[in-house]
């Protein structure tokens, strides 16, 4: 941070307030903290006034009170993801053996390891090369591998059977519902990481009849959905084998699923 003038402040959050920014004062705080100087606030501005998400614009994301980064085309951490977090936490004892598929930009990892008691945390995985990146910063401090690849596909087949805790933010937008999300977020984040097929559930339905092999007998698969898909998703996991439950925060507006392999459950992959 550069020093700006009062005058220039002000006139920073004025020209968001009359762009339509609804937080038009923390968001001129924040990007006057992320500016090198007049020329450099006044670019940043210019993209946020023209609907760039602000945190790509300030490298960063808050989730669960830390600074995620993040960078152009990874899917933002949500504030309602703090549910999930929450959920996992809850069904988790602990040095639980943790992985996070669908990563984004490795939030879920970051936030499990203040929350969780000693866990042990194997990995994240994500199919774009850009969040893969992304993550590799972000979880590099806490020695976690980012993997690059699809689903439980991209983890040694040792693991196999043994994880305590799977969690993900998996993409749950029906496509045609695509159109309808923010501006922010139809324009800005790649839409791999939202897209869920027709439905919604393409994503969570695959992760559902793996998590049944992959998973220690005991252990949790812990997703976010829309508050409408729990009926079908909650019959896909018990289809799978495994045991739902919902979670809701109305204040958050999240709705997260628990999933439970049942300790007597015999594998159904070939896990040996
Ligand atoms: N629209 C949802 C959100 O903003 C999409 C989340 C997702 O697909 N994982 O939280």
């Amino acid at each position: 941070m550069v020093a700006v003038s009062p005058a220039l402040r002000a006139a920073t959050v004025d020209r968001l307030r009359r762009a339509g920014c609804v937080w038009a004062e923390d968001e001129g705080r924040l990007l006057v903290e992320a500016a090198d100087g007049p020329d450099s606030l006044a670019g940043l501005v210019d993209r946020r006034v023209a609907g760039e998400p602000l945190e790509y614009l300030l490298g960063w994301a808050e989730f669960c009170g830390e600074r995620i980064s993040v960078v152009p085309g990874v899917f933002v951490p949500r504030t309602r993801t703090a549910l999930l977090v929450a959920a996992a936490a809850a069904v988790t004892g602990p040095a639980a053996t943790v992985v996070e598929l669908c990563c984004g930009s490795g939030a879920l990892t970051r936030a499990l390891a203040r929350r969780l008691r000693a866990p042990r945390l194997l990995a994240a995985v994500d199919l774009d090369p850009t969040a893969v990146a992304c993550a590799r910063g972000n979880l590099a401090a806490l020695g976690v591998p980012v993997f690059a690849g699809d689903l439980f596909d991209a983890l040694p087949a040792a693991w196999r059977g043994g994880l305590d805790l799977v969690v993900a933010n998996a993409p749950y937008v029906p496509t045609a519902a695509l159109g309808l999300l923010p501006p922010e977020s139809r324009r800005y984040e790649a839409p791999v990481a939202l897209d869920g097929g027709p439905d919604g559930l393409a994503v969570l339905r695959r992760l559902a009849v793996d998590a049944t092999s992959w998973l220690a007998p005991g252990g949790h698969l812990v997703v976010e959905v829309g508050e409408t898909q729990v009926d079908l998703l909650g019959a896909a996991l018990t289809e799978a084998g495994l045991v739902p439950t919902t979670v809701r925060d109305g204040s958050l507006g999240a709705t997260a699923m628990t999933a439970q392999r049942p300790v007597g459950m015999a594998g159904r992959g070939n896990e040996n």
